[in-house]
């Protein structure tokens, strides 16, 4: 397989959902059994994916690095999931919930700083990966899943594969592990509105907390420090979370309006965060936030560049659409090319939006472009048609594999009135 091939091709224009692993793509070894060959090819794609997209994108902790290389994400994951397991993509496990990306688990690893001695607690079990990649980098890890099947599930895949420090309880997170605070670490990997007081009160003094905060299709990677008593925050990066389950779901101060799609920070006014990446937005690649009073909208906008046919340039932010309520959206944004060359018919510069059902299941990409060529400043617009089942979607622009420079502003997302 040629080194890039198919990670390229999981950041291009079906980036979140459509890709394929290129399987079988190892010469066919008669004394090899067929199991261990696909144990070879997928230890092969885990340290491709550690070299070629979380190293990259600031994955630096050297143990943090080594456990993305030790832990078997395809054990927990479905059979059928499998070729997919180490492509930089949340895989559904059930429930309508999603295991994190290995992205999302190294940098929330990461920015937990853990250490040997140390006692971890975890909200959101999922399939139990996360709290996988954290054994062998603490002393005990504890965690807890909301929802009862896929608790259970996930303690026996950890106990089939010897975890034997994780202890999994099903239970409402939120509430903490009194008996076994308090923590030297909590790490929330469901995202509430605000972080939960009993969470506070079992995190040990001078630990760290990370939580993705915020509303649910536009989020924010937090890491707090506790200190005196007081949790000190500092943002990190937007980041794109499963919606969470129950009271706390229901609890939600500001709700997404299916009815009404919009998009966040289309016009990139907000400051871009201190570490990179722009607020509301998710999954930044070969991004650059311009400070520019020529901007067609506001004093800012972004700009993508891409030397390495292939090689992905993008932003993503998800939505919510009910397509029962919208039955047609219009996209728009300023954009301005320089040079842009696609890299193949499915690698091309514009925007792109993917919809999903009420499961999360896939029902389609739609896209604006292919754009290339050079171009000044200019509107592109394009209306798309909803289906009914749709209820969530991924909005997306960037270059995808395309060389060149791209830059976009104004990017708007309305509904079309009937
Ligand atoms: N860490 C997981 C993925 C997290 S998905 C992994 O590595 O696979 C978020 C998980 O949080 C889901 O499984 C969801 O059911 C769970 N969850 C949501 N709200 C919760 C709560 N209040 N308490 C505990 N778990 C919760």
């Amino acid at each position: 397989m040629s080194g890039k091939s198919w990670l390229a091709r999981s950041c291009a224009w079906a980036a979140v959902a459509a890709c394929v692993w290129q399987a079988g793509s190892l010469p066919h070894s008669p004394w090899q059994s067929a199991a261990a060959q696909t144990r070879l090819e997928l230890e092969r794609a885990r340290h491709e994916l550690v070299d070629k997209v979380l190293v990259p994108s600031g994955v630096t902790n050297k143990r943090v690095v080594q456990a993305m290389r030790d832990t078997p994400r395809h054990e927990f994951v479905a059979f059928s999931l499998r070729k997919q397991a180490y492509l930089d993509m949340a895989l559904p496990i059930g429930d309508q919930q999603t295991i994190s990306s290995p992205l999302i688990v190294s940098q929330m690893t990461q920015a937990l700083d853990p250490k040997p001695d140390e006692r971890v607690l975890e909200i959101g079990t999922g399939s139990g990966y996360q709290a996988a990649v954290l054994s062998p980098l603490v002393k005990e890890v504890y965690t807890i899943e909301i929802v009862d099947s896929l608790g259970k599930s996930a303690a026996r895949t950890l106990k089939r594969l010897g975890y034997d420090n994780v202890h999994v309880k099903v239970g409402d997170g939120y509430l903490g592990w009194p008996e076994h605070a308090p923590f030297d670490k909590i790490i929330v990997t469901c995202s509430p509105e605000k972080v939960p007081q009993p969470l506070a009160d079992q995190l040990a003094d001078g630990g760290l907390m990370v939580v993705p905060v915020g509303e649910r299709y536009s989020q924010t990677l937090y890491l707090f420090r506790k200190k005196d008593g007081k949790l000190e925050s500092e943002a990190l990066l937007p980041t794109l979370f499963v919606p969470m389950t129950g009271k706390a779901e229901q609890a939600r101060q500001v709700k997404p309006d299916p009815a009404n799609p919009r998009l966040v920070n289309g016009s990139f006014e907000e400051p871009a965060f201190k570490e990179g990446g722009q607020p509301g937005w998710y999954y930044e690649r070969q991004v650059k936030w311009q400070d520019d009073p020529k901007s067609p909208d506001g004093g800012h906008h972004v700009v993508f560049t891409n030397s390495e046919p292939g090689l992905s340039a993008h932003l993503l932010q998800g939505f919510a659409v009910d397509g029962r309520k919208v039955s047609e959206i219009e996209v728009s944004g300023s954009v301005k090319l320089d040079d842009v060359v696609p890299a193949s018919a499915d690698e091309a510069c514009g925007i792109a939006m993917t919809l999903y059902d009420e499961q999360r299941r896939e029902l389609g990409t739609m896209f604006l472009g292919p754009l290339h060529g050079t171009a000044e400043w200019h509107v592109e617009k394009k209306t798309f048609r909803i289906p009914p089942t749709a209820r969530e979607g991924i909005f997306r622009i960037g270059l995808f594999g395309a060389t060149g420079t791209a830059a976009f502003d104004k990017l708007q997302m309305k509904k079309v009135e009937k």
